[in-house]
């Protein structure tokens, strides 16, 4: 090779060298696994085959290509730790696959995978070597079938081919189900690519050093596993490939670590240009770099994949790597937000190949730079105050800082236990992980967010797997289970084919017993895409028993479960019934699904593309959408998006549903949406004139066939629903109708008690406050009269102790101003051998006053001291300065007491 390919030209050859040999090129999933809760972050290309291997999901190809995102930093594969310190971890990184769904097998694969090394990519085959399954138990045939293959290969070195046990050469799903030998092939890069070169250690394949390097493992997978000790041959057999690109791209283009590759050059750029630093001084120093460079282009991805930073699950994952890619530009003295910069040069890098950066340029920068600014606030308070827990562990000569405390420091300081735990490191400290998540889950439970993941497929999965597959024996029910068609059958015929109840078959049941009913066909919509599931009803053809649907649910693949109550009759398994949608519900939820693509249009309007759908909840009496925007909209915003969405009802727009491949559609522009799983045919609703469309989106849903069926669409609220998300709750309809009667109601009343007519409702309002305004001041300023009138009564009859003249009375709702006035004028009379104490009671707080002459203070009586005393026996403290002093108290009856014995206490004083 006279020049070297570029990273780009690498993952196209695969591709094509694939394509050429009859696969589909396949888009890769979003990193956000669609429909499977169990999972964080798509890690590995396998996800989005899974049902495939599983035999649940059929696609319209048998051999397959693909480059699939893959994100490393959660759950079981969790590669956060190495990343940065050595030159071939990162948290994101493509995942170069070829796929056989029972069509070729190890002949084909092995040869492809040695012709595309060996002759597209001249790759010397005497430094290539390829491992082979052999059980270390004794108990799996050994893997002599792909050993023969290698050693067929133009130019492969017999001794090349070695063996190896379960943990490097078997591959398996899960405890059970599909599994196989794989077969991996490895590289002698020379001695000089040996980080131990000179030392000792175990040199080779599957060895210590960096000299052998894993290219690209193929899995075949033939058995499924039925318990740990039964091994059953698959019917079809699958080949799963996976070769990771950053490092076959370092082989190719001749570099010693994956960040020397094209592709991460330009992100590197970005921070030597920030820092100055020479390429010589960046490697010396290249652990920093690597973080940055890595950290940014996960997030960059993630962001994409409408992963924003937040507080919980994906999205703190997302905040962590942020945060902890500006902790590293710290270390280079980088202290302003700088990770945009390093984003554009990832988008530049991948945008050709990954348009979704490209779409989301602008939210990607704008949201590394907000978590940026958010973090530089707390950083530093949080990091000293981490530092002082640290020190005083080191004293107590501990190792491992409380978990608990670490979560503290996240809540308070917004430090992600990443960050912590890679200070603590630093100083040869730990920081206990296991209680950290305890008091985040805990945390969260308590602020009624649940668990960071949610409830596996259903306990129930292996019992209704096995009634479907009975059903399917004799042809009961189809080979793809269920048939499901929310979109026509509305009502629907079809034999009763189980009823179950707590994971077991029922032969009878009883009226008021919860049952689950499966049947051949439904029409029956299970919540999905935010949409929630349809009721109804399921009855005897014949009459004979109703059974009446609150629920729907998937408990298995290609099953649809019925969840409801018998209200009547004997249902038995075979009956002929008939599931009727309950279509007035059904309706209302159309119309509330249609104004969420109107909705979405207009807020794209409004405030531009970046206010993307990050969830929704479809029901039929309202409708949630949750989007991205950094700030509260203004009421205008608000108000200009109502109307845009009524617009678009009142134009008539027709809905219509097209399906079409997943390709297809996205090139066209439609929208697909945050977390859904969508297979390779997608189903799109277009409004509008298809040449001219109002809102284009990928939905399952059920819609409208026209716009103006939404009736009125009327917002209810707008709110924060996470950092840097917004909610907005709006009603249409019958739930517009509702809500308008019960506000116009609510006028009408207003207006009554009023007494005005309705459009004069917030005059009328308003000049009630006003006459109410100048009443209340009239009431305080004839309450400070009638203050003023006892008080100088009291004042001609002062007291006298000695010679001192004492005034202690209460007087009724005075604030601490006019107290303060009553002092003066006291003084005013008395400016010499004075003491003056006022309590009184007003809005549920005693105030009690003193005040005290200056030639008082000389013999040692203190305004502050008097109200201190008298304070504690009115049940709380107060104090201030020598000649005037305030104070509180709850104990309104305690104040005549409290009062009486001041004399005492200046006669006290006096002695
Ligand atoms: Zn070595
Ligand atoms: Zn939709």
């Amino acid at each position: 090779m006279t020049q070297k390919p570029t990273g780009a030209e690498i993952r196209q050859t695969f591709i094509d060298f694939f394509v050429e040999h009859k696969h589909t090129f396949v888009p890769s999933a979003s990193l956000v696994p669609g429909g499977d809760a169990t999972l964080l972050f798509t890690n590995a290309g396998m996800v989005q085959f899974k049902d495939v291997f599983l035999g649940t999901d059929k696609r319209p190809y048998t051999r397959a290509v693909d480059s699939q995102k893959v994100l490393r930093v959660a759950g079981k594969h969790n590669d956060l730790d190495e990343v940065g310190r050595d030159d071939s971890h990162h948290t994101f990184f493509e995942m170069l696959g070829n796929w056989s769904f029972g069509d070729y097998y190890k002949q084909e694969a092995i040869s492809w995978a040695w012709q595309l090394l060996t002759q597209v990519w001249s790759l010397p085959g005497e430094s290539l070597y390829a491992t082979c399954f052999k059980d270390d138990k004794g108990n799996i045939p050994t893997d002599d079938e792909a050993a023969d293959i290698w050693k067929q290969q133009p130019g492969m070195q017999p001794v090349h081919v070695l063996f190896f046990g379960r943990k490097e050469n078997f591959w398996e799903m899960a405890e059970t189900g599909p599994c196989g030998p794989c077969s991996e092939i490895h590289m002698d890069r020379g001695e000089e690519f040996d980080n131990l070169r000179g030392k000792p250690h175990r040199c080779g394949v599957n060895g210590e050093c960096t000299r052998y390097l894993e290219l690209w493992n193929n899995v075949f997978i033939q058995y499924n596993r039925i318990d740990k000790d039964t091994l059953e041959p698959l019917p079809a057999k699958h080949v799963d490939t996976g070769m990771g690109f950053e490092r076959i791209v370092s082989v190719l283009q001749g570099v010693d670590s994956n960040y020397k590759i094209d592709l991460f050059q330009g992100a590197l750029d970005s921070v030597r240009a920030l820092t100055g630093d020479s390429p010589e001084k960046m490697f010396a120093n290249f652990t920093p770099y690597r973080v940055i460079a890595d950290h940014a282009r996960a997030a960059a991805f993630l962001i994409a994949d409408g992963v924003v930073p937040g507080n919980v699950g994906r999205n703190y994952v997302c905040r962590m790597i942020i945060r902890r890619a500006a902790r590293f530009g710290t270390k280079l003295d980088l202290h302003d937000p700088f990770l945009a910069n390093v984003a554009e040069a990832i988008i530049l890098a991948y945008g050709d190949f990954y348009p979704e950066l490209v779409k989301s340029r602008e939210v990607i920068l704008d949201n590394l730079r907000r978590e940026e600014v958010r973090f530089a606030r707390t950083v530093e308070s949080g990091t000293a105050y981490l530092q002082g827990m640290l020190d005083a562990l080191k004293q107590s000569g501990q190792k491992s800082l409380d978990g608990r405390k670490a979560f503290d420091l996240y809540a308070t300081y917004g430090l992600p236990f990443e960050i912590a735990r890679d200070i603590a490191r630093e100083q040869d400290l730990e920081v206990d992980e296991a209680g950290f998540r305890t008091a985040m889950d805990e945390h969260r439970l308590a602020s009624g967010g649940g668990k960071a993941m949610g409830r596996m497929g259903g306990e129930d999965a292996g019992f209704y797997a096995g009634i479907r597959k009975e059903l399917q024996k004799d042809g009961r029910l189809g080979k793809d289970g269920v048939e499901y068609n929310p979109y026509e059958w509305l009502q629907v015929e079809g034999p009763l084919l189980a009823l179950a109840a707590d994971g077991q078959l029922l032969n009878e049941t009883g009226a008021g017993d919860r049952v689950e009913v499966l049947l051949a066909k439904t029409g029956f919509y299970v919540e999905s895409g935010g949409q929630v599931s349809d009721t109804g009803t399921i009855r005897a053809s014949d009459g004979s028993w109703e059974i009446e649907i609150t629920e729907m649910r998937k408990p298995s693949a290609g099953v649809i479960v019925h969840v409801g109550e018998l209200v009547f009759g004997h249902p038995k398994t075979g009956d002929l019934a008939i599931a009727a949608v309950d279509v007035a519900r059904r309706h209302d939820i159309r119309r509330n699904h249609t104004a969420t693509h109107l909705l979405h249009a207009a807020l794209h309007q409004v405030l531009g593309q970046k206010a993307v759908q990050a969830g929704s909840l479809v029901a039929p009496d309202h409708f949630r959408f949750d989007f991205n925007h950094p700030e509260a909209m203004t009421p205008e915003q608000v108000e200009q998006v109502e109307k845009l969405v009524n617009e678009a009802v009142a134009a008539d727009y027709a809905v219509t549903s097209v399906s079409k491949s997943r390709q297809q559609a996205i090139s066209e522009g439609a929208m697909a949406l945050f977390g859904e799983k969508y297979g390779d045919v997608v189903r799109t609703i277009t409004i509008g004139d298809p040449q001219h469309r109002h809102s284009y989106e990928l939905c399952g849903g059920t819609h409208l066939e026209r716009t103006s069926d939404v009736g009125a669409f009327l917002i209810v609220s707008e709110s924060s629903a996470a950092a840097g998300v917004r909610r907005i709750e709006a009603v249409t309809g019958r739930g517009a109708y509702e809500l308008v009667a019960r506000r116009f109601k609510l006028l009408k009343q207003a207006a009554g008690v009023l007494k005005s007519a309705v459009e004069e409702v917030p005059q009328k309002a308003e000049q009630i406050q006003e006459e109410l305004a100048a009443t209340r001041k009239q009431v305080a300023g004839l309450k400070k009269d009638l203050a003023m009138k006892l008080f100088s009564t009291q004042l001609s009859a002062a007291d006298n102790i000695k010679g001192v003249h004492l005034v202690a009375m209460e007087l009724p709702g005075l604030d601490k101003e006019t107290l303060g006035q009553l002092a003066d004028t006291f003084r005013e009379k008395y400016p010499d051998h004075g003491i003056c104490v006022i309590a009184t009671f007003s809005a549920g707080q005693v105030i009690v006053m003193a005040a005290v002459t200056q030639d008082l203070i000389k013999q040692g009586i203190k305004a502050g001291d008097l109200v201190g005393h008298l304070s504690r026996q009115l049940g709380a403290g107060g104090g201030g300065a020598p000649h005037l002093a305030f104070g509180g108290g709850r104990d309104a009856e305690k104040i005549p007491a409290a009062l009486a014995g001041v004399s005492v206490w200046v006669e006290g004083k006096l002695k």
